[in-house]
Parts: C-alpha cells; structure tokens; sequence
C-alpha cells in the first residue's frame, strides 16, 4: 500500500506542477496586464424586440496576452477576484465602456459587468460617478450587470448603493438569473431593473420542454414584477421565435452579432436596423 501511494504521489506531483506554474505565470502576467494596456473591451449588441429596436451594447473584457490569441475572461476573471486586481481593471472598464459610448448614438445605452467585489467595495458609485463625468456620457445610457452574489446579503449598504445608483438614472440587470443558489426573496428587497436569462435555459428552448417552461416563469415574473426581461446566448432564429412567443423583451447572442471590438459598433448598428 506504502509502494502504490509512493507511486501515486510520484506520478500526480508534476501535473500538479505544472497547473501551479500555469496559474502561477497567469498571475504574474495578469499583475502587469492593466499597466501594459493589454485589456480591451468587446461590445456585443442586446436588441429590443419592438420596432423599432433599442440598442445597449454590453461591454465584454477580453485580454491580449502577448503571444497568444486574444484571452477571453472566463480563464482569468477568477483570478482577478481572488488577487484583487479586479478592482482596478473593473475600475478601466467602466471608465473605458463609458469613453466608448459617449461616441456612440444618443438612443444607445452600454452595459457594464460589475463583479460583486466591485459591488461591495463601498467606491462603486463614486467610480460610475467619476466615469460618468470624465466621459459625460449621460447617467440614463447606463446600465450595470450584476449577479446574485453582489445582493446575496441584504446589508444596508447593498441597499444604499442600489437606491444611489438608480436615483441618478442608471439601470440594474440581474445576470445569470436562475443559476444561482438563493432563494427568490431578493427580488422583493432590492430595487432591480432588469433579469437576464442565463444562456443556458436558451440553448435548451429549441429542444426541451423544460427549458421553455423555465423560461416563460422567468419572463411572467419580471413581466409582474415590473422588470425588463433580456434573453442571452440567442444563436437561432427558432430561439429567437420562441423568445418573442414567450414575451421576452430583449434578445442577446450570436444571431444578431458576436462581441467586437467599438470600430465596429457602427456596422453592428447599421446590421441591427436592416434586420
Ligand atoms: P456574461 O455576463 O453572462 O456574458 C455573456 C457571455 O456569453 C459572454 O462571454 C458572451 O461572449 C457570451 N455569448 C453571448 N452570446 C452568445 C451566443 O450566442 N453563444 C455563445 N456560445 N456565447 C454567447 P464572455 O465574453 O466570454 O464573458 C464571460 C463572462 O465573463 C461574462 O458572462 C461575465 O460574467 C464575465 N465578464 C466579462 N466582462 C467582464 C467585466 O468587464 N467585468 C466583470 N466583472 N466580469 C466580466
Ligand atoms: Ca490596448
Ligand atoms: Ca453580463
Ligand atoms: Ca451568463
């Protein structure tokens, strides 16, 4: 038993190895990312299904680590939270996303992905505020994403920072609505003015009948509570059927374009209205 846990260790010790100077190297090359202006935000369109169509543009981070293609941030948005970085960079994509809009039309709006460390920091809103004002993008063309565990503590201070935020014209989205964990008490607690609908009960609507009934209570429960239903990871056009049928307000995904970089927002614009 001794020799095979020997052998065991021997033969686990350099995969371990090599995954701890994996994450290792990340870590450092992440450490210089911000400084070497090696992050770039991506926008991909969120379209209303009224006619004619509004237009938000979600900002989406992606990193162009040197030698590589370009990283997409579910390798390294964990590591950012656990290391803190995610308080500067999330800090460069608001200010960034907020830049880039401001040279948009004045009908688009730009959503902006808030991890709930950046929520819970207690400087959020002066951030929004001094991103706002160096950008002079309007409060109202501004959307925040934020997910479950931002709220999962009904604390006073989530509360406030809500009710500041809103007061001043910007617009709250649920995301990853029904992946998470808690219970649905929090939709009565904090002000909201969005749900979006995780990817993953759209993939399903072509197919399953489970997936389309979850998304029809998703989109008759924001529909009660007052809220903006959004759709994500809308690829077909049967999804996209499905999704009007059912109610749902606004539509995100591949069908309508994939996040590029903002040169192309005007070309995505033009694309969306000849749809
Ligand atoms: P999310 O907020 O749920 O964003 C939607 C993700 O779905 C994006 O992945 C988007 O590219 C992808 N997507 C959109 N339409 C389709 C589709 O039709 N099919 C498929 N297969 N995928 C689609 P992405 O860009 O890789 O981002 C992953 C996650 O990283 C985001 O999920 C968000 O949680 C996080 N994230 C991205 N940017 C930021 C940021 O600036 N700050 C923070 N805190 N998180 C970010
Ligand atoms: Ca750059
Ligand atoms: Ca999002
Ligand atoms: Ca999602």
């Amino acid at each position: 038993a001794k020799e095979s846990g020997r052998g065991c260790y021997r033969r686990f010790e350099p995969e371990m190895e090599r995954r701890l100077r994996v994450r290792q190297s990340l870590e450092a090359d992440l450490r210089g990312a911000l400084g070497r202006g090696e992050f770039e935000l991506h926008y991909q369109p969120i379209v209303s299904l009224t006619t004619p169509p509004e237009v938000c543009f979600e900002a989406l981070l992606r990193w162009r680590r040197p030698g590589r293609d370009l990283v997409p941030p579910g390798s390294f948005i964990s590591v950012l939270e656990e290391t803190g970085l995610i308080a500067p960079v999330g800090a460069w994509a608001l200010r960034t996303a907020c830049a880039d809009a401001a040279g948009w039309p004045a009908s688009v709006r730009v959503a902006v992905n808030v991890s709930p460390a950046q929520f819970r920091s207690g400087t959020l809103v002066a951030e929004v505020e001094a991103a706002l004002a160096e950008s002079r993008l309007p409060a109202a063309r501004l959307d925040l994403e934020i997910t479950e565990a931002a709220i999962l503590t009904d604390d006073a201070a989530i509360l406030a920072t809500l009710h500041r935020l809103r007061a001043s014209g910007i617009r709250v989205a649920l995301d990853d609505f029904g992946t998470g964990y808690s219970s649905l008490s929090y939709l009565r607690h904090f002000p909201l003015d969005k749900l979006k609908i995780d990817r993953s009960f759209v993939v399903g609507l072509d197919s399953s009948h489970a997936s389309a009934s979850i998304v029809r209570a998703i989109v008759t429960l924001a529909r009660s509570l007052g809220l903006v239903s959004i759709a994500e990871g809308v690829e077909t056009p049967e999804q996209l059927h499905h999704l009007r049928r059912l109610g749902c307000d606004e539509i995100q995904g591949h069908l309508f374009a994939a996040p590029r970089p903002n040169e192309e927002v005007p070309a995505m614009l033009r694309r969306i209205h000849e749809y």
